[in-house]
This record gives C-alpha cells, sequence and structure tokens, in this order.
C-alpha cells in the first residue's frame, strides 16, 4: 500500500500503485492474455472454485481491465465493478443478470436511445418497464408495484438535458427496498457521486467521460455498498457468500458477465485507464466551454432556445447547481425557423458533425436526422425533440475558437 490519498485525481493517478506494481510499471501494463497456467493442479482448482484468489479465464478476467476496474470503483467510491465491453454491455448484462421473467422495471422515459430499445425488448421476455418522467420522485412512486424490483435512471438526460430527481428517488428506494441503478455516463463520477443519492449500481460508459479520447468502447458496472441484497428475491444461493452489500455485483460478474461473454479487451481497458487519469481536467474543461457557449447562444437572435442545466432558465438549474461539479459538457439548441440546420452544421469547421460525446474535440449533431431518426416523427415529437434540434458534446478546445466558429456558421 502506497501513502494515504485524498483528492479525485491524485486517486486516480496514483491507483495502480496500490497493488504490486509489475517491473515497477508505473502503467499497469496490458495483458494481451486469454489463460492462465498453474504449476500446481491444486491451486488451479482452487482459484476456480474461489477458495484462493486467481485468474482463471479471459473472458472473466484479466489483470489490465482488473486494473481498471479498480479505477473505476475508487471514482465511484464504491466496493467493486465489473468492466464490459460496451456502455450497453454494462447495461444489458446488469439487468440480464439481476432480473427475472415476471419483473418490472421503472425507468427515466427520458433514457439514452440504445437502452430505451434494450428496455423495449425486456418487454418481450416478460420484463415489463413503465417509463416515467424521472425528473419528479412521484412519477417514479406511482410506477412501482409489488413486482417492481429495479429504478433506472440517467443523471443529465440527452439530448434535451433533463435532470432527475436523484435524491428523493433514492430516498423512495431505500424506503421501498428497491434496486436503484444510476447511469452517471453524462456527469461521470467527477461531476456527480451516485452514492450519495442512495444509489445501489452506478453504469458508466466508458466510452465517452472517463475514456474521453473517442479510441476505445468500454463500460463498468460498481456496488456501491447501499443496498442489501439479502432482501431481494433473485440472487442465486452460490452467490450468497460474504457481505450482502456485495451480492449484486458478484452475481453480475460471476453469472452475467460469465454468461453473455460481453468482456472488455485488454487493450480498450488501457486506453480507457490512460484516459481517466485526466477526467477532471477535461470535464472542468468541457463544462467551462459549454457555459460559454450556452450564454452565447442564448443572446443569439437566430437561436430559438438553449438547453443546458447551466442556464437560470433550465427548470432543474437549482438541483442541478446542488448536485453536480459542475453541468457537464453536453447541451442542445433549437434554431429559428429562418436558419438552414443543413447549411449552419456544414459551415461549422472546428466543430465535427459526428454522433459519440465526451470526446476532446467538440462534435454537433442533428439529433431529429440521425440518432431519433428511426422512431419517427410523432414520438419524436412526444419527446420534445424538436426537428431542428442539435446536440453538442464540447470538447477541450480554445473557446474562442468554438465562439468564433459557430458565429461564422451564423453569418
Ligand atoms: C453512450 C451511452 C451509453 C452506451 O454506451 P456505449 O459504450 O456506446 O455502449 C449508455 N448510456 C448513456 C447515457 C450513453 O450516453
Amino acid at each position: 500500500m502506497g501513502p494515504p490519498v485524498k483528492g479525485f485525481t491524485t486517486k486516480v493517478v496514483h491507483n495502480d500503485r496500490q497493488d504490486t506494481i509489475e517491473h515497477g510499471s508505473l502503467h499497469k501494463p496490458i495483458h494481451a492474455n486469454v489463460a492462465y497456467g498453474y504449476d500446481d493442479a491444486k491451486e488451479l482448482a482452487a482459484v476456480f472454485q474461489g477458495t484462493k484468489s486467481g485468474y482463471s479465464y479471459g473472458r472473466q478476467v484479466n489483470p489490465t481491465v482488473t486494473a481498471l476496474e479498480s479505477k473505476v470503483t475508487v471514482m465511484e467510491s464504491g466496493v467493486a465493478s465489473v468492466c464490459f465491453g460496451t456502455g450497453m454491455a454494462a447495461i444489458g448484462t446488469t439487468m440480464f443478470a439481476l432480473l427475472r421473467s415476471g419483473d418490472h422495471i421503472v425507468s427515466s422515459a427520458f433514457l439514452f436511445g440504445n437502452t430505451n430499445s434494450l428496455f423495449n425488448t425486456f418487454g418481450q421476455m416478460d420484463i415489463n418497464v413503465s417509463f416515467v418522467d424521472a425528473t419528479s420522485v412521484d412519477a417514479v412512486a406511482a410506477a412501482v408495484t409489488e413486482k417492481t424490483r429495479v429504478v433506472f435512471v440517467e443523471t443529465i438526460a440527452n439530448p434535451r438535458t433533463q435532470v432527475a430527481d436523484l435524491a428523493r428517488i433514492g430516498e423512495f428506494c431505500a424506503q421501498h427496498g428497491l434496486v436503484y441503478v444510476v447511469d452517471n455516463t453524462m456527469t461521470s463520477p467527477y461531476l456527480f457521486q451516485a452514492k450519495a443519492v442512495g444509489a445501489s449500481l452506478v453504469v458508466n460508459s466508458l466510452t465517452k467521460y472517463i475514456g474521453g479520447h473517442g479510441n476505445a468502447l468500454g463500460g463498468g458496472v460498481t456496488e456501491l455498498g447501499n443496498y442489501d441484497w439479502s432482501t431481494f428475491p433473485n440472487i442465486y444461493p452460490e452467490y450468497q457468500g460474504g457481505e450482502p452489500t456485495k451480492w449484486g455485483i458478484t452475481q453480475i460478474k460471476k453469472k452475467g458477465l460469465r454468461d453473455l461473454g460481453a468482456s472488455l479487451g485488454p487493450e480498450a481497458a488501457h486506453h480507457i485507464a490512460m484516459g481517466s487519469e485526466t477526467l477532471a481536467l477535461r470535464v472542468q474543461r468541457q463544462s467551462d466551454n459549454a457555459m460559454a457557449i450556452c450564454r452565447y447562444l442564448q443572446a443569439h437572435p437566430k437561436v430559438k432556445r438553449v438547453y443546458y442545466p447551466g442556464l437560470d432558465d433550465h427548470p432543474q438549474h437549482a438541483r442541478a447547481q446542488e448536485l453536480f461539479r459542475a453541468f457537464g459538457g453536453l447541451f442542445s439548441f433549437e434554431l429559428q425557423p429562418e436558419v438552414d440546420l443543413w447549411d449552419f452544421l456544414n459551415r461549422l469547421n472546428v466543430i465535427v458533425k459526428s454522433s459519440n460525446l465526451g470526446d476532446n474535440r467538440t462534435l454537433a449533431i442533428p439529433v431529429a436526422h440521425t440518432i431519433y431518426f428511426e422512431m419517427g416523427a410523432e414520438r419524436r415529437a412526444s419527446m420534445g425533440i424538436d426537428e431542428s434540434l442539435i446536440r453538442i458534446s464540447s470538447g477541450i478546445e480554445d473557446s474562442e475558437d468554438l465562439l468564433a466558429d459557430l458565429a461564422a456558421a451564423f453569418e
């Protein structure tokens, strides 16, 4: 063990040193490796039986991935994490491992598109989902039935930036013994600690802010130590060993990851671990850039509306101020009807027309025509997605250059 460390970035940067340092390497090496050999057959058996710690097979365990899991746990102030090949794999495997036929999920209606699609698929398999306006705990409470097992919310929704009633939903779930899963992708553990609002599990798409460089896909789920799984009916007897606050993550790893096999590769784990070291620096800068651009857009006559939790007129501005260290890098805006969406986007030079978010580059995407195209105009309208809505994920560029780029595109 190294010296005690305190701040967010200090903890992340020095985390690999808390464990054995291989050959003095300050970065956890990339173990491009699937199988693990043992000289003693009894030791091999003990590792498989879980009576001795060790590595069994690459689908479940890899030292480079374990090192990243430890970093994610530290960032989320949790007790244990499991990493996956993508954020969707983290969400899908978590729900698959914890739910059974007949169970019910209450989910925020303001949801990442693929999570929405996944939950609709669960509906085909007799795991039903109620989608509610999670900006109010009352809507969540009204949808809960005796079959409800999980409440699922995102922190800041994409693209309209609604902020869930995170703290009150946490209190409600604690009172009713419900598993509370928070998708922290949009805020990242630097801006928001889901543990503080009583979340049971927190999921992150590591692809976005934590990896941060648009060069690796990954996902993570972290047990936060808040939930007593001995009250949860779906934990198999073989995973009911040790602390009841860890049974959930054990079942996700031992059953979910093994069965579905959506493992994170060691090279991607290394990229993400490198990225995570600068998470705090990047997100602060991205938040500052987002605020500067939103203020500019809000005052611009060719802009109809701006959606960003950092603005005074945002419906959950006060809540966001209370919960988050800064307001993050994601915002969206609608153009006045006289502005041609395509011309405007095509005149941008610094800002890249692309999906993804949390990259070092500022990215812009016309939401209705891309990521929300498949659902059709009617459903888009019901979700408040205007046809001219542009989502921006601010990067770390110099803010003057971003403002100049927008000004030129409005000319
Ligand atoms: C991107 C994203 C995901 C899925 O992550 P992938 O790594 O792309 O699979 C899940 N939730 C939110 C909020 C996201 O933005």
